[in-house]
This record gives structure tokens, sequence and C-alpha cells, in this order.
């Protein structure tokens, strides 16, 4: 297989669409579609090869995009039964809804889809719309619209995706001393954001664990919820840093998209949109955002109290 150069140069072209994020075309899969299967085992085999964790974050989380846009248009599995198989095949329990439910809550949800619980909590993106809470739960089972379905069964894919990665070490490896690794040189240069100098920019004094946290997820190319990235820019700006720092900052994120970040640190500085300068969010609603690793045990109402605390106790 590793001899084949049509399929070398088919998993390249594919990896390079996923990193660039252009829509998959469905008609590739459509007209040969075990060719297809096998150029996009090689691509994500290619991908782990660079060694590089953010090209791989990347390209999990673009092809897992593009797994949902097919789920949603390909014709022949629009049927709610047949998501709830691809579910399985992901290892996610669910029904339909009207098998757990029936009458006002059913109604209230259009093709709605009953997820285990523990399937739930696992796949669900960690963010504060996401929380369990704010779902409707009937004896262990979360009653979903088909839209939130299908974004559990894209999160699942991902992980699918970068398990593989994982388990396939060998394969990996095969890839990496067989394929010549120059031919996607540019795409290293491109997609391999450089770590950023993080602690040369937080001056001063040390930063909470909470916010700590957030920066190690982003220096590790995570792809954190919006609540977050909410969090970190509020904090940051307040800590005087310039939008165009912060928008480098979110470089490493894997679904990074230049523009909408720029005009979103700058929405929350106050210099677009509303003009309102949004205040770092209180250790409460942290907690509640599942962001405050500490549980409210810094003794501080605010991150931004952190630092001076803790200079004030060295100097006692
Ligand atoms: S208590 Fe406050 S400052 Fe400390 S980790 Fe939690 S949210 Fe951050």
């Amino acid at each position: 297989m590793l001899q084949d150069k049509s399929l070398i140069e088919r998993s390249i072209a594919r990896l390079r669409k996923s990193l660039s994020r252009e829509p998959y075309n469905l008609r590739l899969c459509l007209d040969s579609p075990e060719e297809e299967a096998v150029a996009a085992r090689l691509a994500l085999y290619i991908a782990a090869a660079t060694k590089n964790n953010y090209i791989l974050k990347r390209f999990a989380d673009s092809e897992s995009k593009n797994f949902s846009e097919t789920l949603r248009k390909t014709p022949g599995i629009q049927n709610l039964n047949c998501k709830i198989e691809i579910g399985k095949d992901l290892g996610i329990i669910a029904k339909p809804a009207q098998d757990v439910v029936t009458g006002i809550i059913n109604a209230a949800f259009k093709t709605p889809v009953a997820i285990k619980w523990t399937s739930y909590l696992r796949y669900a993106p960690p963010d504060p719309f996401w929380a369990m809470i704010n779902r409707v739960v009937v004896k262990g089972w979360v009653i979903l619209p088909l839209d939130d379905f299908e974004r559990i069964l894209e999160e699942a894919y991902e992980e699918q995706i970068l398990r593989i990665a994982g388990e396939n070490e060998l394969a990996v490896g095969r890839v990496s001393a067989s394929i010549d690794m120059s031919l996607i040189q540019d795409l290293l240069r491109k997609y391999a954001q450089r770590p950023v100098n993080i602690t040369k920019l937080s001056t001063e004094g040390p930063d909470p664990p909470c916010m700590k946290a957030i920066l190690d997820a982003l220096k590790a190319g995570e792809n954190l919820p919006h609540a977050a990235r909410f969090a970190i820019a509020t904090y940051l700006l307040h800590k005087g840093w310039e939008v165009e720092q912060i928008v480098d900052l979110f470089r490493t994120s894997p679904d990074f998209n230049e523009k909408i970040t720029r005009y979103q640190v700058q929405h929350i500085a106050g210099q677009v949109g509303g003009r309102k300068e949004y205040a770092v969010p209180n250790c409460e609603t942290m907690n509640s955002w599942g962001l405050c690793p500490t549980n409210l045990g810094c003794g501080v109402k605010n991150p931004l109290q952190y630092g001076r605390r803790v200079a004030i106790k060295k100097s006692n």
C-alpha cells in the first residue's frame, strides 16, 4: 500500500483539504468508497506521523465536521434509526425519544432523540450550553433535538479518529519511515503552530489555577469550550494584553479562524458591537461553568484578585 504512488497522492490531498478546512466532496466517497476509506486512513497516519499534535487535532476536528455535514446531507441516511445505528458504531447508546417519553416533551423538539446520560456526558462539548442541568433528562435518558444529537456524533467521531491514531503507532511509524515527508513540508510550515511563549507575556504575579489550566490547554492545542475562551480573553485583556496578542494565543486552537477570533476578542474588549467591555467572570461563575479546578479554593472572589493575594502573602 505504501508503494502505491497514486494512493499516497490521494491521501496527501485529503490531508491538505482537511487542514485547510475545504468542504468535503461527497462525490469522492460515493464514486469509490473503498479507495476513499483507505486514503482517509492513510491521511490520518500521515497526520500522526508529523508528530505535531496541533496538525493531528486539526485534521481530526476538520474530518469530524465533514462527517457531520455528510450525515446531514446524504439522502440515504436521513432516517433517525439510521443515525442511531451510526451512533451505536461510535459507542453511543441512543433511541428514538418516543420510546422513553410521550406528550409535550416529545412535541417540543423536532425529531427528538433520547441518549443515555453516560454517552451524553462522555461526548457533550464542555460548554455551559451542554451542561446536563440545562437538558431534559427522563429516567437516565437525555432528550435532544436531532441537531444536537448530530453534534454528539461529531464529537464521538473526532474522538474515534484520535483513538485510532493512538492505537496504531506501529502503522504510523511505518508511514513515517516510508513516505517522503518533505511532500507535506508546506503543510507543516503553515499548520504546525509554534508554541506561544505565555510566561513571557504574563507579567503581574502568578496566574490563578483556572486561567493557568486554560493557558496550558491552549498550549497543548486543545479545543476549548466557548466559556473558557471567553474567560481567558477577559482575563488577559484586564491584565493589559493587546487584542492581537490574544488572537495569536488562539492560533493553537484546532478550529482557529483568524477573522472570527479577532472580531470576538474585539467584541469582548468593547471595541466593536455594543462597545461594552466585559468583566472577568467571578469565581462562582467559573465554578458553575466547570472551569474552577480548586472548587473555589483560592480564597478570592474573582480570578483577577489571585495574583495580588499571592504577592501580599509572600510579603508578609
Ligand atoms: S477559586 Fe477563583 S481564582 Fe481560584 S481557580 Fe477557582 S475560579 Fe480561579
